[in-house]
């Protein structure tokens, strides 16, 4: 009755501690510790943790003569441990000298005489065993002390369980932060050392190895190439060395061949006993273990990562791979786009230079083409000037043969005289055509205003060109509207020369009979002039050219191609705008405008 209560309330304390630690170790303490005080006549208890490789290690003890962290109980040297575990119950052992199933080694070592073992079943597996034994003489433990032994064990059991979720359920939370945070900054990094800084960074962590290989694929030769490194064993450049060495492909490597074709991570714990890696390259960098993810971006794998366990075999647990998988996966899409905006770049900047390099050559040919352009009108400046003078001397000559000055004239000496007389003024006038182009092209023709009415250049205009109208049977029409001043500020030499060449323009393209009318709209500041013909107009194909220096629309004999082109820049240089209308076999209107001050 008495032991009764003092084990519940041994209980009851028990309970309240495994339920405010976490801490594993501290838990296993007080229960190895509540164990020894309930079984008074046992001297020592221990407890053992199992290990991956099926060993018990030492964990945590009372009253030892050993530390125990130093006593490992290997279970193919002791069958009464194999027993536990074969039947995952409790057993006992009250004379060792009669019951030979325990490790005697252990048994000479802590002076057994009698031993309890009970496993501790979290989830159904083996989680550590627990041993109560004596040193030197039997415990003789009843039935109720092996009880509440055990009713120990079990609240231990729910304690670690209860730690071991608490503990995954932290660890997933930690492995999520760190996922969410490579993603963040893998989303930041924008160049592709800063992608491979933090993927290194975060893969590191999450793989707990310090060696990973970056590699690419090349689709067209089917190798396997790498890229970069992050290790701590070998230098890059003694990495690409032994990569170069063994030439990496997907026929001689059927791993790295599926993990591309199937795109598809795979991990593999002894390298040697799987038939797929390529076991020369394995060896000469001494991997026995080896975790491989696929890079994949676009819907194609472009690269694979390696994280290999060198030196030693290394076990993988399910959750690494799906973390270090998450980690690649997010960076491979990062790791393209870098690459695709570096390359882009730079192609760009190739681009250009190659540009300037044109624009430099055609800068040259431009200037050349100037230079060869001034010579040219130069040389027509040059050359109509010189014309000039002799065709001057032969018209003088010939005005005075044909006025009958030298002696009479018989008719056909007058009709050649008057002949020859018309030709010469119209070589004078293209002569002086070619020698205004030639001093536009060459900036150096300059305007030389005077006050002027407009009204009487329009008169000057009507009665040089009279005797051609007359000739051709035209009917010539002057409209002008005058509600303001007509006084303009221009070069009337010039202006006079622009309506010339609009008006000879007008009686060459019109038919005898036909109808020519100049038109004058006086503003406030500025007028307008129009001179319509009803002659046969410009085909529409060619009127974009028609201000086109040396363009003839209609093949005539008679002209340079010069006069409107020239009229053009008269007008412009006077601050006003040439433009015109017309249809073919109908007529057409040319009108521009002056500023009626200065321009
Ligand atoms: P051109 O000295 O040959 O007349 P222009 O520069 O004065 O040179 O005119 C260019 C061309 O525009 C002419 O050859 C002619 O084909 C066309 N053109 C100019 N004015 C008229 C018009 N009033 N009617 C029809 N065609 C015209």
């Amino acid at each position: 009755m008495v032991m009764e209560l003092i084990s519940f309330q041994k209980l009851f304390q028990m309970t309240k501690v495994i339920n405010s630690q976490f801490e594993m170790s501290e838990i296993l303490q007080v229960f190895v510790d509540a164990i020894a005080g309930e079984i008074t006549q046992a001297d020592l208890v221990g407890f053992f943790l199992k290990q991956p490789d099926g060993t018990f290690q030492g964990y945590k003890g009372n009253k030892l003569p050993v530390d125990i962290t130093e006593l490992l109980i290997d279970p193919r040297e002791d069958e009464f441990v194999r027993d536990i575990l074969r039947n995952q119950a409790s057993d006992y052992i009250s004379d060792t000298s009669i019951d030979l199933r325990l490790d005697q080694s252990k048994r000479q070592l802590l002076k057994i005489k009698s031993i309890l073992g009970i496993p501790v079943i979290v989830e159904n597996d083996v989680f550590g065993l627990v041993f109560v034994h004596d040193f030197g003489k039997p415990m003789n433990i009843t039935q109720e002390q092996m009880e509440v032994t055990e009713a120990f064990v079990n609240m231990a059991s729910v304690a670690i369980r209860n730690i071991r979720m608490f503990e995954q359920r932290q660890l997933l939370m930690e492995k999520q932060q760190l996922l969410l945070d490579a993603t963040k900054a893998l989303s930041e990094s924008l160049s592709v050392k800063d992608v491979l800084n933090t993927f290194f960074h975060y893969m590191r962590k999450a793989s707990g190895s310090k060696d990973i290989g970056i590699h690419l694929y090349n689709e067209k030769e089917h190798t396997i190439e790498p890229y970069q490194l992050s290790s701590e064993n070998v230098t890059v450049d003694e990495w690409k060395v032994k990569h170069r060495e063994v030439k990496l492909t997907i026929e001689n490597d059927r791993l790295l061949y599926e993990v591309i074709t199937q795109k598809k991570s795979a991990a593999i714990e002894d390298v040697y006993a799987d038939p797929r890696p390529n076991h020369k390259a394995f060896v000469s960098f001494d991997i026995r273990s080896i975790m491989v993810f696929p890079l994949v971006a676009k819907g194609s794998v472009y690269g694979v990562v390696a994280i290999p366990s060198i030196g030693k075999p290394r076990k993988y647990e399910a959750s690494i791979l799906e973390f270090c998988q998450s980690i690649s996966d997010a960076t491979a899409t990062a790791l393209s786009n870098a690459q695709h905006t570096e390359t882009l770049d730079h192609s760009v900047n190739e681009r250009s230079i190659e540009l300037q390099h044109a624009n430099f050559k055609l800068e040259g040919l431009v200037r050349e083409l100037e230079h060869l352009n001034e010579l040219k009108s130069d040389f027509i400046a040059t050359l109509s000037h010189e014309l000039r003078t002799p065709i001057t001397a032969v018209k003088g000559s010939v005005d005075i043969l044909s006025k009958g000055i030298l002696g009479g004239l018989n008719d056909s000496q007058k009709d050649l005289l008057d002949i020859a007389s018309k030709s010469i003024e119209r070589l004078l006038d293209q002569v002086n055509e070619l020698l205004d182009f030639a001093k536009m092209e060459n900036g150096k023709f300059e305007l030389v205003y005077t006050e002027a009415d407009f009204k009487e250049i329009i008169k000057e205009s009507v009665h040089i060109v009279q005797s051609l109208i007359n000739k051709k049977k035209l009917i010539l029409v002057v409209e002008s509207d005058a509600e303001t001043d007509t006084i303009v500020s221009v070069d009337k030499q010039r202006i006079l020369q622009i309506l010339l060449n609009l008006l000879s323009n007008a009686i060459k393209f019109t038919p005898p009979m036909g109808v020519i009318t100049i038109k004058t709209i006086f503003e406030e500041t500025v007028l307008t002039v129009e001179v319509h013909d009803s002659g046969i107009g410009i085909p529409y194909e060619k009127q974009k050219n028609i201000f086109t220096k040396f363009y003839q629309a209609n093949n005539q004999i008679n002209g340079t191609g010069l006069g409107l082109a020239i009229s053009k820049q008269l007008i412009e240089l006077h601050g006003g705008r040439i433009w015109f209308e017309s249809t073919e076999g109908q007529g057409s209107v040319f009108k521009f405008t002056l500023p009626k001050g200065r321009g």
